[in-house]
């Protein structure tokens, strides 16, 4: 029987895997927290398999794992998932675009030539929403705060443009954020729901991230962003945030199928 070959992709929030079955890939997470899980599932559920682990916790992995492990730079393994996983979608992608790993915090990379070359991030991504959920509902579960945060009403947290100009005409869209929960007024007068909160907190960090990969794009002369993490998982409402803020800026925002697992897909190909 043949070995098989497994990438894993060992981040601070979440370890992501991706191992070959047949012709097709699978792929499973755990949380990093829990990481003898991860260990034990792996040690447990293949003989002998040829592994390489990419991501911050990638050293701390390979220590507990039975089998050898070869690790890699995550820049380079992403990048190379990013190309395989946007080849297998329909989406032309050009030569050159952004793309940017919306995890625990965020990444923003500039891909040319199959080659990719970091040009900044964030320290706002998915993190922040956990942490500014729990802060301020007490909510910690990750598909509960998504979940309530897609009824919420962001307009009784969030100042618009056009809350400030009152039906004057403004020089941009009143639609457009001027302010992320600044609405303190209204506020105190009457107490957001936590679903309102929760999606103040996304569209905060939707926005945030759009801003800085933009005017990266700008910078580097490229019109489509491709946007992926985990941070996007069953979280509807970031993903149009990002998709309406993107082409406000006159990019193309472009989602990848699976793109969470992008370094894990892009360790389990340097096995080939
Ligand atoms: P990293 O590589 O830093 O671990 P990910 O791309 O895995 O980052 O994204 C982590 C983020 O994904 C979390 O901060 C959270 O917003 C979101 N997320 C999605 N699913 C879960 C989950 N089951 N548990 C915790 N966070 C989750
Ligand atoms: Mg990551």
């Amino acid at each position: 029987m043949n070995q098989t070959k497994i990438g894993i992709d060992a981040g601070g929030t979440l370890v992501k895997v991706a191992y070959r079955e047949s012709s097709s890939i699978v792929y499973q997470t755990f949380p990093s927290q829990a990481i003898y899980d991860a260990v034990s599932w792996l040690n447990d559920s293949f003989l002998n398999p040829i592994v390489c682990i990419t991501g911050g916790k990638s050293q701390l992995l390979a220590e507990k794992l039975t089998a050898p492990a070869k690790t890699i730079v995550e820049f380079d393994a992403t990048n190379r998932g990013v190309h395989f996983l946007a080849g297998q979608q329909r989406d032309a992608i050009e030569n050159n675009f952004m793309f940017v790993n919306i995890g625990t915090g965020t990444s923003i990379h500039y891909a040319k030539d199959m080659e990719q070359q970091r040009v900044g991030g964030t320290g706002i991504g998915g993190g922040t929403l956990m942490g500014l959920a729990y802060l301020l509902t007490g909510l910690w579960d990750y598909e509960r705060i998504v979940q309530l945060a897609s009824n919420g009403d962001r307009g009784n947290v969030d100042l618009k443009v056009k809350d400030i100009f009152e039906g004057a005409l403004p020089p941009i869209s009143g639609e457009l954020t001027a302010s992320n929960f600044g609405k303190k007024e209204s506020m105190m007068a009457r107490n957001p729901s936590e679903s309102d909160i929760l999606a103040a907190i996304i569209g905060m960090i939707g926005e945030v991230i759009v801003t800085v990969s933009s005017q990266m794009a700008f910078q580097h002369n490229v019109g489509s962003i491709i946007y992926f993490g985990s941070s996007l998982r069953s979280n509807p409402l970031l993903r149009d945030i990002i998709k309406e803020y993107t082409r406000l800026a006159g990019k193309e925002p472009v989602f990848l199928k699976n793109g969470e697992y992008s370094g894990a897909v892009g360790a389990l190909l340097s096995l080939d």
